[in-house]
């Protein structure tokens, strides 16, 4: 893409009241723009970045059977009260409906049914899934999407770290026996260490408490980092890890999993958790299915999220500097930002050609200054920086740069194609 058409431009300065060092950099980078506490809007080169963090997602999905497909966002009360969630706190509800036919006859208000503005979709699937599975025949399955959820966060404080509006993939599974789900839930889990590797993030496997989801445990995966909200309990030896809301491990203690290593308190975020669901929602909802003898079972389900704007948003705040962000390759928006000084040659348009306008972000901007071009190079943070200027021409040269790297190196262009 030439950046000489691109509509967003980089800020010098972020806005005042944003503390997150996430938000302050994906703001003046041009990624996200703030909408209010806790609601971005994505702009294009941050749409980028989240539509590759979602299609790695898709990718090990799919790999390990889940079927995508996309749920209604407004959810109605008849979902949500069987299973005790209607009046959660985190729930934004949309405005209900007044009935007219009943007000013209009766001159009375009636109240009808309203909805939540959907914050995880355990009740809908389980709904969709009484109408189409009734013997063991039809089981296992897994479905996900990847779906915009609501949540009333009080505290959103950590731009896209806790937003009130943010893309989640949700993806539930749906069992015979707790030796199924217990097989799912291991290949889901590497899925999800695959998923953050691929995102450049490492993610520690971490026992917690289940919240409004279940009472049994769960797991998280949990990226170090200080800015995390969570604090882990976590073997410098093995990694075997715990959440300090179930823990009791303290700083210092002998890792009793391995037996030699030490358990160190770390702060974390959270990029994703996986549940035991046991039979929580299918009791609720009715979700059954009748075994080899004609019995009526309810249906043993898992559920598994994932972030994708705390992902990016995890991905900045474990790779910046003063300058700006370093993205990790996979979610760069771009790969490479081509750089032209002395303005526009042959040389650079072919370059561009030849690597493709999806690899290419294009500095091609005739008003701004090599410093300016530069800055924001930095800021945007591509993966490796190619710079033609009349100089590097002389020699048919080109100058790499790569954004987690100090040194230069002059190559030939036609290497060019060949090295990248
Ligand atoms: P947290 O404890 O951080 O509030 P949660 O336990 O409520 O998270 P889940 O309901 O399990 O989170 O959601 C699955 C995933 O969605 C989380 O692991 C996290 O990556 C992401 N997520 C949850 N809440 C938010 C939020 N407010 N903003 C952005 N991402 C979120
Ligand atoms: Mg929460």
């Amino acid at each position: 893409m030439k950046l000489s058409q691109l509509f967003t431009k980089t800020l010098k300065e972020a806005p005042a009241d944003e503390e997150a060092v996430n938000a302050k950099l994906l703001i003046r980078g041009g990624f996200v723009f703030k909408n209010s506490a806790g609601v971005y809007s994505f702009l294009p080169l941050g749409w980028r970045v989240l539509t590759k963090i979602a299609n790695i997602i898709r990718e090990e999905m799919n790999a390990i059977g889940g079927q995508e497909l996309l749920m209604s966002t407004l959810v109605e009360k008849k979902y949500m009260e069987p299973t005790g969630r209607w009046n959660l706190d985190v729930s934004y509800k949309a405005i209900p409906q007044i009935d007219l036919d009943s007000y013209i006859q009766n001159s009375k208000f009636k109240i009808q049914d309203s909805f939540v503005l959907g914050w995880s979709h355990e009740e809908v699937l389980t709904a969709i899934a009484t109408k189409y599975i009734n013997s063991y025949k039809d089981l296992p399955f897994s479905a996900y999407q990847i779906q915009t959820k609501f949540r009333h966060e009080p505290r959103a404080k950590s731009g896209l770290l806790r937003g009130r509006e943010f893309m989640m993939k949700d993806l539930y599974s749906f069992h015979t026996t707790q030796e199924d789900l217990d097989n799912f839930y291991k290949k889901a889990a590497e899925a999800y260490h695959k998923i953050f590797e691929r995102c450049g993030l490492k993610a520690v496997y971490t026992k917690a408490a289940g919240g409004v989801f279940t009472d049994k445990f769960t797991h998280e995966f949990q990226v170090i980092a200080d800015v995390g909200e969570d604090t882990i309990y976590v073997c410098d030896k093995c990694e075997y890890a715990e959440n300090k809301e179930i823990t009791k491990l303290k700083d210092g203690d002998n890792c009793s999993e391995c037996g030699s290593g030490k358990i160190e308190a770390k702060k974390s975020i959270e990029v994703g958790n996986i549940f035991d669901q046991g039979t929580k929602y299918s009791e609720a909802l009715g979700l059954e299915f009748a075994d080899d003898n004609g019995n009526k079972k309810p249906v043993i389900m898992g559920a598994y999220g994932i972030g994708l704007g705390r992902v990016m948003a995890t991905a900045v705040e474990v790779y910046n500097d003063e300058k700006g962000i370093i993205w990790p390759e996979n979610i760069a928006p771009f790969r490479i930002n081509l750089i032209v000084l002395d303005g526009k040659n042959k040389e650079a348009e072919e370059i561009y050609k030849e690597l493709g306008a999806d690899n290419v972000l294009y500095d091609d901007r005739e008003d701004k200054t090599p410093g300016e071009k530069f800055a924001d190079a930095d800021l945007i943070g591509c993966p490796i920086r190619l710079v033609v200027s009349n100089k590097t021409l002389e020699k048919e040269n080109v100058e790499l740069k790569k954004r987690n790297k100090k040194e230069m190196k002059l190559i030939k262009i036609k290497e060019v194609f060949k090295e990248l």
